[in-house]
């Protein structure tokens, strides 16, 4: 396919706008949940009882940080067309009791790691403080998002006169070495008052708190012609962006279209809003039953349906070409990658891998394919552990990209494109089989 240079940056700096307004898995629901009611959808509760019909739109979310929304067809559903990213990156946490002061002169803050990150970035730039507070209220005890929308603290490097060799590599310790300057001694106890400012309660009436560091750094295009997207949280945002972008704009034919972004991805998938838990199955049986459908119906719905689990993935590296696998080669802008690990880190198998080739070839999209260096273990994703709740047939793909789990990220703005695209063909479709070997994508 042939797009104009506009296309492509149109839906990047939209996800810039987004990926600046989530720097948090709380944000990046609210604000998914706010294109969604922009869009017509009507959000469902879990704890209410749901009317559904058939060409209706919804959504629902858990924790408020992982979110599914779905489009029912006009007609009776034949099965799910389900695409899964996730809503968390790698980051700081702070802990309760946060401050720390050094010498009567320093104010720092005791955080711990969230998820598999690369440390270095976190160090001399601006970070702030994002996420929920609860906190005593009229209604009894409520989140509150909270969002320090100015630059706050910094985590300052030790000097190279005081560790000449810290550039043949160093250990960091997360208790010693990561911990942010928060302010000088003026600062002492000025932690709690300033969130409690931003959540709009009073100090006393915050009982708990989820907050998070972030990195200021707002993202940009670059390269000669803003081929590259550099920003914080691409990965997974780029894919729960493009693919809510796709779902958004796709009319389901006969399949249920179900857009799912998961939170805690990064340590694991094992809580309830989480790839691992009930929370894709409970909707999907919800949505069955309100249709007043019958088990055996869901499990023969189940088996004419079809999910792509979207997480980002490794590009080829510039200055470390000998770090990817010798014979595929994913490049960024080169299109949507499929992942491939025999040992089934990844879902994919020859069957969905071929329908999810055909699906990119239906949307005039790329595709490239992934593997790890046989001598390398590479990553996890929540394709195999959503596998484990709801079995489907499952291809795992992502958008190739540097230097992930670092607080700034780069990946290709032409992938971007391909991905909401293939989503909303995706989404369109019908990828019909009775269990029988063979496959209709209607
Ligand atoms: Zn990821």
């Amino acid at each position: 396919m042939n797009w104009e240079k506009s296309v492509f940056q149109e839906i990047n700096q939209e996800l810039l706008d987004f990926l600046d307004r989530s720097p948090t898995s709380f944000h990046a629901v609210a604000n998914m949940g706010r294109m969604l009611k922009n869009a017509g959808f009507e959000r469902l509760l879990e704890g209410k009882a749901w009317q559904i019909k058939s060409g209706g739109r919804y959504y629902v979310t858990r924790n408020n940080s992982a979110l599914i929304a779905f489009h029912m067809p006009e007609q009776d559903f034949a099965g799910f067309q389900i695409m899964a990213s996730h809503s968390d990156s790698p980051a700081l946490k702070i802990k309760d009791n946060a401050e720390i002061q050094v010498e009567k002169k320093y104010v720092k803050l005791n955080v711990e790691k969230y998820g598999g990150m690369l440390c270095a970035p976190w160090l001399d730039r601006p970070l702030s403080v994002a996420g929920r507070v609860v906190a005593r209220t009229s209604k009894g005890v409520e989140e509150k998002l909270v969002h320090v929308d100015r630059d706050l603290m910094i985590i300052p490097n030790l000097a190279i006169h005081m560790n000449r060799k810290v550039n043949e590599g160093y250990e960091f310790n997360a208790q010693k070495d990561l911990l942010p300057l928060f302010g000088d001694g003026e600062a002492v106890n000025g932690f709690k008052g300033l969130i409690a400012k931003e959540a709009g309660v009073d100090e006393k009436d915050i009982l708990d708190m989820d907050l998070f560091l972030y990195n200021r750094m707002k993202g940009t295009l670059l390269g000669l012609n803003g081929e590259f997207i550099a920003a914080p949280h691409l990965d997974d945002l780029q894919c729960a962006f493009a693919s809510l972008k796709g779902f958004l704009g796709a009319e389901p034919a006969r399949s249920v279209a179900v857009c799912c972004v998961l939170d805690n991805e990064e340590v694991g998938s094992g809580t309830k809003q989480g790839a691992d838990s009930t929370f894709l199955k409970d909707v999907l049986h919800r949505i069955n039953g309100a249709m007043g459908r019958t088990e055996e119906e869901y499990l023969m719905a189940l088996s004419s349906s079809f999910m792509v689990s979207a997480d980002n993935a490794h590009s080829i590296h510039p200055n470390q070409p000998d770090k990817g696998d010798p014979t595929n080669r994913p490049f960024m802008n080169d299109g949507i990658v499929i992942k491939y690990s025999a040992n089934q880190k990844y879902t994919t198998d020859a069957v969905s891998g071929a329908l999810f080739k055909s699906i990119c070839e239906k949307a005039g999209v790329p595709c490239q394919v992934f593997f790890n260096r046989s001598d390398m273990p590479g990553g996890s994703t929540l394709g195999n552990i959503s596998n484990s709740q709801v079995a489907l047939n499952t291809v795992d793909i992502g958008l190739p990209q540097l230097a992930m789990h670092s607080c700034y990220e780069t990946a290709g703005s032409k992938d971007t494109l391909y991905l909401a695209e293939a989503a909303r063909v995706f989404y369109s479709s019908t990828m019909h089989s009775e269990g029988d070997g063979a496959y209709q994508i209607l």
